[in-house]
Formats: C-alpha cells, structure tokens, sequence
C-alpha cells in the first residue's frame, strides 16, 4: 500500500525516479518563478498583493536553473512553472530552453492565468513549453473582473486563443469551483468542451491562503459537476483528474477533488517556492532550504526532502488541520 512505510526504502544515489518514505515515487517538480501577479484573485491573494521581495530575495533564473538540475538528477522528470504569475518573470523563455536542454526532463508545462499569454505563447512554443494549463473561473466579464479583482476576461480569452495558434496541442483550461459564484456556470464551461478539443477541469476550492475563512458554502464536491450535467459520460483518469465526456465531442471535463477524494496516495509532486524552499508537500508547512547549496550538498538536500515527503494533507471543507503559513501563490499553485 502507497502510505504504508517501507522499512526497505532508502534514498537511492542514482538517476532513476526516486521513492519517498511511504514508497510514492516522486517524479514532478512545480516551480514557482514569483510571487508576483498581476491579478489578484480573491481566493488566492490579499487585495494589497503580497508583500514586495527585494530581488536578491528570489531566486534568479541560474539558481532555479541549477536547482532543477538537481531535482533531475533525483529522478524529477515532468517540471511545471507556476507562481505567482509565471509570465511576469522576465527572462522565463531562457530558463525554459535551459531546462529542454536536459536530457532526462520528459516534460515541460506551465500555468498561467492567461493575462500576458497572447504576447508569449509563440516565444514559449518556441523555448520548448510542451503544455499549458490556463486559469478560467468564469465566462462572465463582470464575474471575472469580481474574482481577479483587476484582470480582463478578453485578455485570458486572447491568451487561449494564441496557445491554440501557437501550435500548443492539450491545454488544459483549469476552473476553481466556487460555491455561489461559478456554479451556475458548469453547463456554459461544460458546453466549452462541445466546441474545441480542450480539457476543462474543476478543481475544488481549498481552504488555504484567503480562501481558509470562506463560508463552507464556497467549497463544493465537484461531484457537483455531474449533477448540473448528469449527460457527462465517465471516461477514465489522467493523473489526479477524473475524466468525462460529452457524447460525441472532442474535449473532456476533468474533475479535480483534494477535498472529497485525496488523492495523496498517488500523489508524485514537490514544490520548489521562489525563494528557494523545497516543499514536499503543498499542506505542510515543512520546507528545506536549498538557496546556496550546490552539488552534492544540493542532490542531497533535494532526495532528504523527497524522502520525509508527509504521508498525507490533512485538509477538509472546515479548514486546515496544519499550519500553512504561505499563499498559494507563494507556493505555486
Ligand atoms: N497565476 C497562475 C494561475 O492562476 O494559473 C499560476 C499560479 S496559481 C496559484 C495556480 C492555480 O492555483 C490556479 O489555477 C488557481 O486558480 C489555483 N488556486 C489558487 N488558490 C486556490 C485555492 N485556494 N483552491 C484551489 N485552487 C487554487
Ligand atoms: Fe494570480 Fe494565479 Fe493567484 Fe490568481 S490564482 S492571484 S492569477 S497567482
């Protein structure tokens, strides 16, 4: 059993996908390139936007560059770049043909809330981004200008658009479900799905950063998704998603459920944060700090995180068990 721990598990010294404590192994490293962005989504960041870090604070593109090639060389074989806003990091494209130049990285993806995307899908698909993943929490202009605070739904609309001109093949269009402000929305997303070969997914809402004192009404099983549209035909699993479909249409609808159905048993993901912490898991507050190691020193902190990596999150509708002291844009979400 995944979270049963494996007194033979030992941390291994070679190139091969690394097993942590409880036997999961560990493959997919998230990076989050910034704090910074330029929405702010009110489950997600305070109005004011997260306290400003002076630059030497964060992480430059070498040091995130060489931590990567560490976390490689444990085994890590699928990065995403997140944030924060991934695409206000100047400088992402060079980062992103560094990390294609490593043989062993199988894949590279990014998430986005789409804002900038029509000015750099192109440079990205490019650089070598194999996929996007871009935020989508409503159709509605009001209803988005509301939840993002600032952003314009034209512009991630604009943004979507580009990746497909791109060339960019499997976006993936990512909606937080929100009790009260986006669930009469599920059929209009879910019609999305009829019109283009994308993959929509509804992740539940969790109670972390802002959205941790958020009346219990906003968190909604995505369960949910198959009352609104009982038509939606299941169609097996992609990693954590649980997959649907429309009968005869090319996209799929995913459900995405932390809450109702963890899925920490098969859980594959550490963190990397933009000031240099190794997360191992998203709802714990451990961290390994990795900013001024190197070589050795650097593998062995990266394995000695995948390693203790927690058995399982501790979260539900009524909130944390734990203390996580970051947002979930300094995490990266
Ligand atoms: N700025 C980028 C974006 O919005 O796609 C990347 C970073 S953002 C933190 C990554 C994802 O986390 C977004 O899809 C966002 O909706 C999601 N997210 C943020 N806070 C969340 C929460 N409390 N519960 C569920 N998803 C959340
Ligand atoms: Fe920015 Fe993404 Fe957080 Fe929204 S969810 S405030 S777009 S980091």
């Amino acid at each position: 059993m995944a979270n049963t721990p494996d007194p033979q598990t030992s941390i291994p010294n070679t190139l091969k996908a690394m097993k942590d404590q409880f036997g999961r192994e560990i493959d997919y490293l998230r990076i989050s390139l910034t704090d910074r962005c330029g929405f702010r989504c009110r489950y997600c960041m305070p109005q004011e936007g997260v306290l400003k870090r002076e630059h030497a604070e964060i992480l430059s593109l070498e040091e995130i560059a060489e931590i990567a090639s560490a976390a490689i060389e444990c085994g890590i074989r699928k990065i995403r770049l997140t944030g924060g806003e991934p695409l206000v990091r100047k400088g992402i494209e060079t980062l992103c043909r560094n990390l294609k130049q490593q043989p062993d990285l199988h894949e590279l993806t990014l998430t986005t809330n789409g804002a900038l995307l029509a000015e750099k899908a192109a440079v990205l698909k490019e650089a070598g981004v194999d996929r996007l993943n871009i935020s989508l929490d409503t159709l509605r202009q009001d209803r988005f200008r509301y939840i993002t605070r600032c952003g314009d739904l034209s512009d991630t609309l604009r943004g979507i658009q580009s990746a497909e001109d791109a060339g960019f093949c499997g976006t993936k269009i990512n909606t937080v479900l929100i009790g009260g402000f986006n669930d009469d929305e599920i059929p209009d997303l879910v019609n999305l799905t009829r019109e283009k070969d994308i993959s929509l997914r509804f992740i539940e809402l969790m109670p972390i950063g802002e959205a941790r004192i958020w009346p219990k009404s906003a968190f909604l099983d995505a369960a949910t998704v198959l009352q609104r549209v009982p038509e939606l035909e299941p169609v097996g699993s992609d990693g954590v998603a649980e997959l649907y479909r429309l009968s005869g249409t090319a996209g799929t609808v995913g459900l995405i459920r932390p809450l109702s159905h963890s899925f920490c048993r098969n859980c594959s993901r550490i963190r990397l944060t933009a000031d240099g912490m190794l997360k191992p898991c998203l709802h714990s507050d451990m961290e390994i700090p990795l900013r001024g190691l190197h070589g050795n020193a650097l593998t062995e902190a990266v394995k000695d995180g995948i390693f203790r990596k927690p058995s399982q999150h501790h979260i539900n509708r009524d909130g944390i068990s734990g203390t996580v002291n970051r947002l979930m844009s300094q995490i990266g979400g």
